[in-house]
């Protein structure tokens, strides 16, 4: 048995989780939030319940050492030596990062190379790997990457039609994220049919605040609707998805704003919140619906319209999917969102059972046995991938 650290770091919080492994049983989870501001706030569940204390934790490395140091109050675990590897969820690989990697010095040089490709997220990863790095620094620690899972694309799908050189020499391409989540339900998609991963061609519609659609075949990402960033694809909680890049320019100047600012409005007030002007979350946005509210429904219509674009198209570049995947918060919970994405699809003969939708949260086929497309409820788990990869590499 290994006692496996599976960690999310961003620019003021970290996550964790801490999981027995191969067991894959949650052994405790917890947050670090608000580092480097007056308060910082440290949450742990212990026996089920959230312990929260407000304190100064002025940097990232003094959030690891607090969390160690909490893992051991709380007998969690004895010493740090029971940790028999550290997984951290990594933003982004480059080109060359196709799969989960040992973070030695080369690595983490390699990345620090290509912090502009995600700025807001790589940074502060880098910074919790080190953290944890100086002070585990005798266990591996493993790099798991939202990208590597569709480094598989093919050129066709990952090249924009720009010129050339914008790949070549300054990797503009489109990348394609949530990998992790999207390699989880492949392989637990291949595990419930009992099928070989390679066998497995699958449409995945992650839907959470950020979402995205995957076309995989042979087991495979070969087409990804995120990109160079996440903010390409469907529209999402707060971003905009997919808009014709001029309307950046244009908007700039009737607006008299920046380039920045304007990208901050596409990533942070479009989307669900954009569109509906009222909230940024789903079960928000249902309620409204319920009671009449136009834009609430345009919200989720708009979003639902090109998921439908997405998945039509992908089922064709994979040559027919096994099955339609919904994961994620939105995914997993909303029934409504489901049966709406469902009757859009019956062009491609995919037919909900409305009882079989009625489920929140669980593994379960919701598709009725007419459809010709199976669909799936699968609650997805990165911090299980992570500890997975991990455990294999250490
Ligand atoms: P993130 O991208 O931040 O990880 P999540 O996967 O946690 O996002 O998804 C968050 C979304 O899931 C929110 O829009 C939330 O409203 C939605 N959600 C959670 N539970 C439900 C539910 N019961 N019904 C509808 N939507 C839900």
């Amino acid at each position: 048995m290994s006692k496996i650290m599976a960690v999310n770091a961003g620019s003021s919080s970290l996550k964790f989780q801490l999981l027995k492994m191969p067991e894959e049983e949650l052994i405790t989870s917890g947050i670090v939030e608000r580092i480097g501001m007056k308060k910082s706030v440290f949450s742990i569940k212990v026996n089920g319940d959230k312990i929260e204390e407000t304190t100064t934790i002025p940097n990232h490395g003094n959030a690891v050492n607090l969390l160690l140091e909490k893992l051991i109050e709380h007998d969690i675990i004895a010493s740090y030596d029971e940790i028999a590897g550290v997984g951290h969820r990594v933003v982004h690989g480059g080109d060359k990062i196709a799969d989960s990697v040992v973070l030695d010095e080369e690595k983490i040089k390699y990345l620090e190379g290509i912090i502009d490709l995600a700025p807001l997220h790589l940074g502060p990863n880098l910074t919790g790997i080190k953290a944890f790095q100086k002070v585990l620094p005798m266990v591996k620690h493993i790099g798991v990457f939202d990208t590597a899972f569709h480094q598989t694309m093919p050129e066709e799908a990952y090249l924009y039609a720009v010129p050339y050189d914008w790949c070549k020499n300054y990797k503009v391409r489109k990348y394609g994220f949530h990998g992790t989540s999207h390699k989880f339900i492949t392989e637990r998609f291949a595990e419930m049919t009992n099928k070989n991963v390679e066998d497995v061609n699958l449409i995945i519609a992650h839907i959470g605040n950020g979402a995205s659609i995957c076309a995989v075949k042979n087991g495979k990402s070969i087409d990804t609707s995120m990109g160079f960033t996440p903010l390409e694809g469907i529209p999402m909680g707060t971003r905009s998805g997919n808009i014709d890049p001029a309307v950046v320019e244009y908007m700039m100047k009737v607006k008299k704003k920046s380039v920045k600012e304007i990208l901050n409005y596409l990533n942070k007030q479009s989307g669900y919140l954009g569109v509906s002007g009222l909230s940024s979350d789903s079960r928000d946005l249902v309620e409204a619906t319920k009671k009449g509210n136009h834009q609430a429904k345009l919200a989720i219509d708009v979003q639902a319209k090109r998921i439908t674009d997405y998945i039509s198209s992908y089922n064709n570049y994979i040559g027919g999917a096994d099955a339609i995947i919904f994961t994620a918060g939105i995914g997993e919970n909303a029934k409504y969102t489901r049966a709406n994405i469902g009757k859009r699809l019956s062009g491609l003969g995919v037919e909900i059972d409305d009882e079989r939708n009625d489920c929140r949260g669980i593994e379960k086929k919701i598709s009725t046995d007419n459809s010709k497309i199976d669909v799936y409820v699968i609650p997805t788990n990165e911090e299980v991938m992570i500890a997975r990869d991990t455990l294999s590499l250490i």
